[in-house]
């Protein structure tokens, strides 16, 4: 084994929005495996959102990243040595290997990729976001053919997938979405009855214009203003999974909600979810949308960036809204 492993660690933790500085990349040069280890080529590194909320001490539904240690993240590649029992050279799997480029991995939490799907769309359609997308709107959202479905973040990973479950279900979708381009593309592309730019600074006019009969569905992942006034527009026992307030992640003085009265008036159920709550789910989501995906009825877009090092500049433009659909960036 003669390359290096180039590895993006934790370097101070941010206030506020991160910054390059927060990061550090080292190069080791890998050591022997222990029995029961394999070595892995990393091929994809997965940049998600909640990978902000890991780089904070307070305390969260998993233990921060500590300072000094490997960002978290998953990675799809190639089995290059193998001590373990259950993997050969040659494998590819997936797991939250971190952000590095040839991980050393015990082989727990570890999954070998499904046959015929994209390596990349197994970090994105087929994993995790579309599976968060799939659990969040059809297990707290019950969407029912004629509802009208709204949800946040349309133009990204798990927000693209929602809206077009939503579609295949029979309901109206509505996306809201950052600048005209991002909201072209979740109507045009993704097959979105509407898309409201909230930048356009006319969301409360344009909302109501998209949903005429109300909204029954509100799938949010940014919470703060989008969130509070969405709230005023929901309709008696419409159903609201939370699923991210991505608005609030940097943010040092959370947003106060105005409008929770619609809450009480209205007999809205609220759920916050994390995805993992919804294992025994899994393998249904996954043969939906895999099957989705193949019959032409899911479509998905990738923003890339190139290699390790560019990882922390793609994962502050992620939180700024610079990527269209699933934020990757490629290792090999
Ligand atoms: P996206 O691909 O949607 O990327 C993040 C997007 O958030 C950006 O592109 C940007 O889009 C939008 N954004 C950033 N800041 C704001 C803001 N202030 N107001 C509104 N939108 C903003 O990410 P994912 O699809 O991976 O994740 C979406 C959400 O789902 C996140 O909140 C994430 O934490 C959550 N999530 C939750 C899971 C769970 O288990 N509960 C699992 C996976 C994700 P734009 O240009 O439109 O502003």
């Amino acid at each position: 084994m003669t390359s290096t492993n180039v590895r993006v660690l934790l370097a101070n933790r941010p206030v506020g929005a991160p910054t390059l500085k927060d990061f550090s990349i080292v190069e080791e040069t890998p050591a022997a495996l222990g029995a029961g280890e394999l070595r892995i080529r990393g091929e994809w590194l997965s940049l998600d959102p909640y990978m902000r909320g890991r780089m904070n001490e307070s305390k969260s539904y998993v233990k921060p990243v500590e300072v000094g240690a490997v960002m978290c993240g998953e990675v799809v590649g190639e089995v290059v040595e193998s001590r373990h029992a259950d993997f050969v050279v040659g494998d590819r799997v997936a797991g939250d290997l971190g952000w590095q480029t040839l991980p050393v991995s015990s082989g727990a939490g570890l999954r070998k990729l499904l046959p015929g799907v994209p390596p990349s769309a197994q970090l994105s359609v087929c994993g995790m976001p579309g599976v968060t997308a799939w659990c969040g709107l059809l297990l707290i959202g019950q969407p029912k053919p004629g509802e009208t479905v709204v949800v946040s973040g349309a133009a990204g990973a798990v927000g693209g997938v929602v809206g077009q479950i939503a579609k295949l279900k029979g309901c109206r979708a509505v996306g809201i979405a950052g600048g005209a381009d991002k909201c072209r593309h979740v109507v045009e592309d993704l097959g979105f009855d509407a898309c409201i730019d909230y930048k356009a600074g006319r969301l409360r006019e344009d909302l109501k214009a998209a949903t005429p009969d109300g909204v029954d569905v509100y799938f949010d992942n940014v919470g703060g203003e989008i969130l509070d006034t969405v709230l005023a527009r929901m309709n008696p026992f419409a159903r609201l999974p939370l699923c991210g307030l991505i608005s609030q992640y940097n943010a040092t003085l959370p947003y106060g909600l105005r409008n929770f009265r619609a809450v009480l008036v209205n007999r809205i159920k609220i759920q916050g979810f994390i995805v993992f709550d919804f294992k025994e789910h899994y393998p249904q989501a996954i043969g939906d949308l895999c099957g989705w995906l193949a019959a032409g009825k899911l479509q998905y877009r990738e923003t890339i960036a190139d290699g390790i090092r560019a990882a922390p500049a793609a994962f502050i433009g992620l939180l700024n809204g610079a990527n269209l659909g699933k934020q990757l960036v490629r290792l090999g």
